[in-house]
C-alpha cells in the first residue's frame, strides 16, 4: 500500500466510514483473532504479539460498539436456528500462550468480556515452544549471524542487520512449514546448535511459552473464558496422514476434556488457510462432536457461513487503531474486493496467517 492510499483510507475512516460499514454489516458475525498479548512492546515486534495497552483499547472498542458473546452461545444459536443479535462479535486466541493468562485475562476480566482460547495441547504445561516460535526465538537474539543449512538443502544465510534477519526468518518459516515434523526438528536442532542459543532465557522465549492446565482451569472458572483444542503438535493438518489427522484432533479434544472437564464446541485449525484443512479434518471433528471451527481466512461471517469454516479478522502488532476500527467493521474486506482493479489494495489481501509475523509498516515504511 502506498502512502497516498493509506492516507485516503485513513481519512475516510476518520470521517466515519468505519461506523457506516459497521451498520451496513450489522447482520454479519465478527470473530477477532489474537495470539499473544505482551505487557509492553518488544524491540523486535512479532506480528502475533500485541502490547497490552493496544489490546485494552481494542477490547474497549469492541465492547463499546458490538455485543461480544461467548463463541459457544453463538454456535448454539446458529445450530438451533436462533438469530444472533446485530453487531455480534466473538474474541479468540490461538495457541495457548501463557501471556493469554498473565496479561490478556486480567484485562478481559476487568472489562467483563468473554473469549475463547485454543490450546496446542501437546505443549501445555511444558517449557517447549511451538516450532514457529522456537525458530523466531533462536534468531531473535542475533543482529548479526551466519547460518549454514546447505546440508538440509536450505542454503547459507547471513545477516548483518535486523531487516535482513527478518527476511531469513520469513524464508526459513515458509520452507519449514512444508516439512514433516521430524525433519523440522532436525533442522531446528541444527539452527539451535549454530546459534548456541538453546539455554538462552531471553524475553522472547518467555513470551512464547504456553500456559499450564492450572492457568486454563483458573480462567475457565471465571466463566468468561472457554477453552478449545488446536491440535496436539500444531502441524498443518492437510499435510498429515489420515491417522495423524484423526489423532491430532481427537487427542487434543480429549486432553482438554480430561484436564478441564469441558471443551468449547469449536476448534481452531493451525495456520488456518483453506489449504490447511480438508474433508478428513471435518470427519474427525464430527467424530468428536465438535460442530464449529475457526479459520484464519479474513473476513466477517454472513448468516449463511458454514460453522466449520468461520472466518476471522486477525489482529497483529502492526494494526494501528484506525485500521483496527476499519478491519473489524468489514470496511477493509470491502476494499479487498476491489483488489483486482487496484494493485495497491493487494497488500491488504494477503492471507492473515501465522507467518505474518513482523511489523510491516509501523516504524519505517512508506505507509
Ligand atoms: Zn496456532
Amino acid at each position: 500500500m502506498t502512502g497516498i492510499t493509506k492516507k485516503i483510507i485513513r481519512t475516510a475512516e476518520a470521517f466515519g466510514a468505519s461506523a457506516i460499514s459497521r451498520t451496513l454489516n450489522a447482520d454479519q458475525l465478527l470473530i477477532v483473532m489474537y495470539h499473544g498479548i505482551l505487557p509492553e512492546r518488544r524491540a523486535w515486534d512479532h506480528w502475533c504479539q500485541i502490547p497490552a495497552d493496544e489490546f485494552r483499547w481494542q477490547i474497549e472498542h469492541l465492547k463499546r460498539h458490538y455485543e461480544v458473546l461467548p463463541l459457544s452461545e453463538i454456535v448454539d444459536r446458529r445450530s438451533t436456528g436462533r438469530p444472533l443479535p446485530p453487531k455480534c462479535a466473538a474474541i479468540t486466541f490461538d495457541d495457548g500462550l501463557r501471556n493469554n493468562f498473565e496479561v490478556a485475562f486480567p484485562i478481559l476480566r476487568e472489562l467483563n468480556v468473554p473469549a475463547t482460547m485454543y490450546l496446542a495441547t501437546g505443549y501445555v504445561g511444558t517449557d517447549a515452544l511451538l516450532w514457529q516460535d522456537r525458530l523466531f526465538a533462536e534468531l531473535e537474539s542475533f543482529e548479526s549471524m551466519e547460518l549454514e543449512l546447505t546440508s538440509h538443502n536450505l542454503g547459507s544465510h547471513c545477516w548483518d542487520h535486523v531487516a535482513t534477519r527478518q527476511q531469513v526468518f520469513d524464508t526459513l518459516l515458509a520452507r519449514l512449514k512444508q516439512m514433516p515434523a521430524e525433519q523440522k526438528d532436525c533442522i531446528l536442532a541444527d539452527i539451535c546448535r549454530q546459534t548456541s542459543n538453546a539455554e538462552l532465557q531471553n524475553p522472547t522465549r518467555y513470551d512464547f511459552q504456553l500456559m499450564s492446565w492450572d492457568n486454563a482451569s483458573e480462567m475457565l472458572d471465571s466463566g468468561l473464558i472457554e477453552i478449545g483444542p488446536h491440535t496436539v503438535n500444531h502441524e498443518l493438518l492437510s499435510r498429515l496422514s489420515d491417522k495423524q489427522v484423526h489423532s491430532e484432533i481427537t487427542d487434543s479434544h480429549n486432553a482438554v476434556l480430561e484436564n478441564l472437564g469441558t471443551s468449547s464446541p469449536s476448534f481452531a485449525f493451525p495456520n488456518g488457510t483453506e489449504a490447511d484443512y480438508d474433508q478428513r479434518v471435518f470427519a474427525a471433528l464430527k467424530d468428536c462432536g465438535i460442530p464449529a471451527a475457526v479459520t484464519t481466512v479474513s473476513g466477517l461471517n454472513q448468516p449463511s457461513q458454514s460453522l466449520l469454516e468461520l472466518k476471522r479478522i486477525g489482529i497483529g502488532a502492526d494494526t494501528e487503531r484506525w485500521q483496527f476500527r476499519a478491519e473489524v467493521s468489514g470496511m477493509m474486506d470491502a476494499l479487498r474486493t476491489l483488489r483486482s482493479s487496484n494493485s495497491d489494495i493487494q497488500e491488504f489481501n494477503r492471507p492473515i496467517t501465522e507467518e505474518r509475523t513482523v511489523t510491516e509498516f509501523s516504524k519505517v515504511q512508506s505507509w
